[in-house]
């Protein structure tokens, strides 16, 4: 038979490298950077050992006047970055894939924190960081000097062993993208003005790249080819494609996106569709006869072998597809498709990165764990004695739990209250938005269907006494938590007062389909991440006041403490989002007040900086403030010496992502040899001194 993908793991080339197939890791954020360059290595290295051809880094600052502190991007300011850059080549090219670096300089994007050197920009201008302090023009002698700070910048990384060097214009964040866009650039000299000039400063670092280290190294252009913001930005169809007319045969691989990060990176939350790049980026290839690689959150091997065949793309382009399954490639080759750990789309990776802290991701609670722990997404240390593992709860924590115990070869018992396995992952995918957030436990459970040594309940609460006769070797409580009720929070230790006087429903109750009677709902967000603002857009919907003049009011009122409507989702990318869905939803919303207390039918309300108190008529509350683990089966099985660990929300609520990586640390820790446990105190990257 005749393998359906095969056209997948043609090699190809890219100028003068090779590329073993074509499944590409565009370049993408990880915050570890120049700060944890170990971990940074180790985690492309297991992108390189899943099977991905090209393996790049995130940007890479290539001088002083474009730092990101306190970021934690890749740097390549000078020679002694070469090292900690060599760390990351060496163990790609040792699995077989090319190495490449994204070179950066990011304009009036760098506010340069930590150089402290005025920043750089096509014109004097604000820079978009949150700090005061302006970028300045660049004069030509200043443009004389970037050109010779990245052609440098150039040879190092070829020195430091990278096969494929980018020149990048997109995201909005750098300053070759904001040379190209009229809105940044009012120049009047031969680099602003007709699009011929706006071009010439990526034309000249595509050329002298080229020229510098073209011999060994390919040379990509990272362009966003469309703003997605219609006529106020650059357009596919527009200067887009004339960019790509204009420079065609110039690199030696064309890597096309959409800006800025929030548009590339969208979530799914917004954007469902595999591919929803493609629209402004397919036309690309009709341009240029060199190879082409885009994104899109591709995970489906058949959508990936269409696009190929008909001519769309030559490389599969992905950067959250490869966090949360960096073996996504080998799977395919080896007809495992089925065992692909699809990304959810829902942005935790990138908020890391946001954070300033190293990657983390939902599906794959081993990404960023490859150094530290020693941590591989396929393989755990199998048991070294027999034992049985009874697992209480079937939501993210147990069931990852349950999947990698039972990995490690243990007999595992998985049971379950609900009637369904998933547990919050399945209740909040019922919401508005989050249907693919159910990849979580659907992936999980396809798994645990197929091994041997596991059982599964259903419909099965275990009481202590349940427990301590079922006599398992060791007990996880995996049993989660239950959102308050009583409007308790970050902002006040104390409840609403008169709560009696109102119809309240909880979170819980909204995911179990319960719906507020006709009237007005006021939903008080004092937990201040994705849910309120979920459960908002999925009344508002739902309700669907919507008549031929638009959206009326329809009753929903939105209250926080926070300056914004979820002010933590920034993060994600998502904050604009959810405050203008909100908006146009005609959810009414007030930001800076705290729910106080409630009289018949109103809510009363405080300013968190006045303490002025205000009214708002409501008939129900939903309050999303803090959650209580349900965790009372652990101290009386603690007392009675069973052996017995409490993880997950039941543990310390969280993200879904924190209840994952809860689930899997449990079973690496279990009767651990000697070198593991000590791998559960993860390693730390010290600087060295000087
Ligand atoms: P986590 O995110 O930590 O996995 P969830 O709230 O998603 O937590 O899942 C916890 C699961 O535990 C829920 O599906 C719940 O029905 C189940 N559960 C809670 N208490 C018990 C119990 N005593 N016996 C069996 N299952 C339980
Ligand atoms: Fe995908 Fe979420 Fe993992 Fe990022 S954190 S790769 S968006 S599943």
């Amino acid at each position: 038979m005749i393998d359906p993908y095969s056209i997948l793991f043609e090699p190809l080339a890219i100028g003068p490298v090779v590329a073993r197939n074509r499944f590409y890791q565009v370049p993408h954020c990880c915050g570890m950077g120049h700060l944890r360059p170990q971990a940074h290595a180790a985690m492309r290295e297991m992108k390189a050992r899943g099977g991905w051809a090209v393996v790049s880094t995130e940007e890479a600052e290539i001088h002083p006047s474009s730092d990101l502190s306190p970021y934690a991007e890749q740097r390549i300011w000078d020679e002694r970055d070469i090292p900690a850059l060599r760390l990351m080549t060496d163990a790609v090219h040792e699995h077989g894939a090319l190495a490449a670096i994204e070179l950066a300089h990011n304009g009036s994007h760098a506010a340069n924190l930590y150089s402290r050197i005025a920043p750089l920009a096509v014109g004097n201008m604000a820079t978009d960081i949150g700090y005061s302090r302006q970028a300045r023009n660049a004069t030509k002698k200043d443009l004389h000097e970037f050109r010779q700070w990245h052609r440098a910048a150039a040879l190092r990384a070829r020195d430091a062993g990278f096969d494929i060097v980018y020149v990048y214009a997109g995201h909005r964040m750098t300053l070759t993208q904001q040379f190209l866009l009229p809105e940044f650039n009012d120049r009047r000299d031969e680099y602003g003005g007709s699009l011929e000039n706006r071009v010439r400063l990526i034309r000249e670092l595509l050329e002298e790249t080229k020229e510098a280290i073209g011999d060994t190294c390919a040379v990509a252009f990272r362009f966003a080819v469309d703003e997605m913001r219609g006529s106020d930005g650059m357009q596919a169809e527009e200067e887009g494609r004339a960019v790509v007319e204009m420079l065609a045969e110039l690199p030696d691989l064309w890597d096309v996106n959409v800006s800025d990060w929030s548009n590339d990176s969208i979530t799914t939350r917004y954007q469902p569709d595999e591919g929803y790049q493609l629209p402004y980026t397919s036309f690309v290839k009709s341009v240029t006869s060199k190879p082409v690689v885009s994104v899109g959150k591709f995970t489906s091997p058949d959508k990936m072998v269409s696009l190929v065949k008909n001519g769309i793309v030559d490389f599969i382009g992905a950067a959250r597809p490869s966090i949360a399954d960096p073996f996504l490639p080998q799977k395919i080759q080896q007809g495992r498709s089925d065992e692909i750990r699809e990304c959810i789309g829902c942005n935790i990776c990138v908020a890391s990165d946001n954070m300033g802290v190293s990657i983390r991701c939902t599906q794959n609670p081993t990404m960023g764990e490859e150094w530290r722990r020693g941590w591989h997404p396929e393989h755990i240390e199998p048991k070294k004695a027999d034992a049985s593992v009874l697992i209480v709860g079937g939501g993210p924590a147990g069931l990852e739990s349950a999947v990698q115990f039972a990995r490690r070869g243990f007999l595992v018992t998985l049971s379950e209250a609900g009637e369904t396995l998933g547990g919050r992952v399945v209740a909040e995918s019922g919401l508005n938005g989050l249907a693919a957030w159910k990849r979580v436990s659907d992936i999980r459970i396809y798994e645990l269907q197929q091994k041997a040594g596991v059982s599964i309940y259903t419909s099965s609460r275990l009481t202590v006494e349940n427990i301590k006769e079922f006599g398992a070797d060791h007990v996880v409580l995996a049993t989660g938590s239950v959102w308050r009720a009583d409007g308790i929070g970050r902002s006040s230790r104390s409840a609403v007062h008169k709560l009696e006087k109102i119809k309240v429903l909880t979170p819980d109750n909204i995911m179990q389909g319960e719906l507020p009677a006709d009237g007005p709902v006021l939903i008080y967000d004092d937990d201040q991440c994705y849910l309120a603002g979920v459960i908002a857009e999925h009344l508002a919907v739902k309700r669907g006041n919507i008549t031929d003049k638009g959206v009326v009011n329809n009753g929903i009122i939105f209250v926080t403490p926070a300056n914004s409507v979820s002010p933590w989702m920034e993060h994600t990318l998502e904050q604009q989002r959810i405050q203008k869905s909100l908006l146009e939803l005609k959810v009414e919303i007030h930001t800076g007040k705290q729910v106080v207390s409630v009289a018949d039918g109103t809510v009363e309300l405080q300013c968190i900086y006045t303490d002025a108190t205000s009214n708002v008529r409501a008939d129900t509350l939903i309050p999303v403030t803090e959650r209580l683990p349900v965790d009372a089966l652990y101290e009386p099985l603690q007392q009675a010496g069973v052996s017995v660990e409490l993880i997950g929300d039941a543990h310390a609520p969280g993200l879904i992502a924190d209840a994952v990586y809860s689930g899997h640390l449990a079973a690496r820790g279990f009767l651990a040899d000697p070198k593991a446990a000590e791998a559960a105190h993860f390693m730390r990257e010290l600087p060295a001194l000087d």
